[in-house]
């Protein structure tokens, strides 16, 4: 970030830091040659380890939707009976990729701004089935929660234990804890433009052995997003087709820098800039959208107070060097939301505070210069121990 560069923060594509964005220079290599081949053996033994799994990881270059897109029609047949958890647009978005392919989706929908309840998980188990799958968001980027996905993989798990577990992780895997082995989890789907600190153009599914027994019956039309032939090229170090080669340089650089801060490292990142957002915010007097024990460490959410109008604010905020992001669907106008997932440090986030200070009093609304800053501060070194 400098002086002539805005803070992004957005939920995603999010802002690189300088090495990935060299690396995304890089001259070609052959796709089909050696070189390529040792860097995505390399880069998918590393994110195994985020993954925080034995399974097979394949690399998919598409939007983080290809991705779950290739969870549905590789694991699935038309007629299938899917339970789709949805807490916001992406939960929904899930569903939607099921239902167009002819999946028999039954929809368990809860508010916006509140996680998904275990409870009722097993209740809308138990009143259907038999599941052939379920599908839930890690993190709902567009409500800023992070669901308990330990808890509803256990309950699903519980009621139906032959059900594939497929989860949206796009927004929050490599920025929080997450355990894809641990959990059970069949199939996790996650992006390069978020956490990973690199451009868009990559996801990578992770795929458990019951899932693979699924794929060898699997009827739903499917070609460049097939998993198996995926699975197939990767064998010999390859992909079925032509890779975001580019993105694979960056991606080589940013698992480095991963590596060198730490996994634990990471995720209490992660948690003392997601503190420090909610306590700026609330501090500046905005009503945050999550429910407080779910809110999200990777994007937060704020409900826009009467008389400050979405169009003015985010045109203040982008004068002065700040880009965030506005409300999805239902929440459109009446939300904004703030990224800090990736590449983001409490500096970056002490200034995003800073800017807010100054396009509320710019706007004329009663602010109290340096006070919101001081409360990020705080509840960052709160989150870290270094203050009570
Ligand atoms: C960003 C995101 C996606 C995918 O978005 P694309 O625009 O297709 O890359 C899916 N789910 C969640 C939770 C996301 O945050």
């Amino acid at each position: 970030m400098n002086r002539f560069e805005p803070n992004l923060r957005i939920p995603g594509p999010t802002s690189l830091p300088d090495a990935v964005r060299e690396a995304g220079a890089r001259q070609m290599v052959n796709h089909r040659g050696p070189e390529f081949a040792v860097l995505q053996n390399s880069i998918v033994a590393r994110l195994k380890t985020n993954f925080r799994t034995e399974n097979d990881v394949l690399i998919v270059t598409a939007a983080g939707t290809g991705g779950l897109e290739s969870a549905i029609v590789s694991f699935l047949s038309p007629g299938d009976k899917v339970l789709g958890i949805t807490i916001g647009a992406f939960g929904d978005r899930f569903a939607k990729i099921a239902t167009t392919y002819g999946a028999d989706v039954t929809k368990l929908a809860f508010d916006w701004g509140t996680a998904a309840d275990p409870d009722k998980v097993r209740e809308a188990l138990k009143a259907g089935g038999p599941w052939k799958a379920v599908l839930m968001t890690q993190n709902e980027t567009s409500t800023a929660v992070t669901n308990p996905i330990q808890a509803l993989a256990a309950a699903v798990r519980e009621v139906a234990p032959d059900a594939l577990i497929l989860v949206d992780a796009i927004s929050g895997l490599g920025a929080v804890p997450f355990e894809t082995d641990a959990w059970g989890l069949d199939v996790v789907v996650s992006g390069s433009q978020k956490a990973w600190m690199v451009a868009p153009g990559l996801v990578f599914v992770s795929v458990s052995p019951r899932a693979w027994e699924a794929a060898a019956v699997a009827k739903m039309p499917k070609f460049y997003f097939d998993l198996v032939a995926h699975r197939t090229s990767a064998e010999s170090g390859q992909t079925p087709w032509t890779p975001a080669v580019a993105v694979m340089f960056q991606l080589d650089v940013a698992l480095n820098l991963i590596e060198q801060e730490g996994q634990a490292e990471v995720w209490k990142r992660h948690a003392a800039v997601g503190a420090a957002v909610r306590a700026g915010l609330t501090a500046l007097g905005f009503k945050l959208l999550a429910d407080p024990k779910f809110a999200s460490d990777t994007v937060t959410g704020a409900y826009l107070p009467d008389g400050l109008e979405w169009k003015a604010f985010n045109g203040t905020l982008r004068k002065l060097g700040l880009v965030v992001a506005g409300g999805q669907g239902a929440l459109k106008g009446k939300i904004f939301r703030i990224g800090h997932m990736g590449h983001v440090t409490i500096p970056a986030i002490l200034n995003a505070i800073a800017v807010l200070e100054v396009a509320l009093i710019e706007l004329g609304r009663p602010v109290t210069p340096g006070a919101a800053v001081a409360a990020a501060q705080v509840a960052a070194l709160k989150s870290l121990g270094l203050a009570k």
